[in-house]
């Protein structure tokens, strides 16, 4: 799959957090607190085309 996010997502060298299907990657120079680009580890072509259960996760884990 040629995906810039699924790409950047195996990619070693970029510092990630996982959390319940997900990476979490901090800016390291955030416009906002809390700037971050979260990639499901699963590709997908929008947030709408997650199962459920993973749009619920998604919308959990940005509001901690
Ligand atoms: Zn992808």
């Amino acid at each position: 799959m040629d995906c810039l996010f699924c790409r950047f997502s195996l990619d070693k060298n970029i510092k990630a957090h996982e959390y319940k299907g997900f990476y979490y990657i901090f800016d390291e120079s955030p416009v906002n607190p809390g700037h971050l680009l979260v990639i499901p580890k699963k590709h997908t072509l929008s947030l709408l085309d997650l199962h459920k259960e993973d749009q619920i996760i998604f919308f959990e884990a940005i509001i901690e």
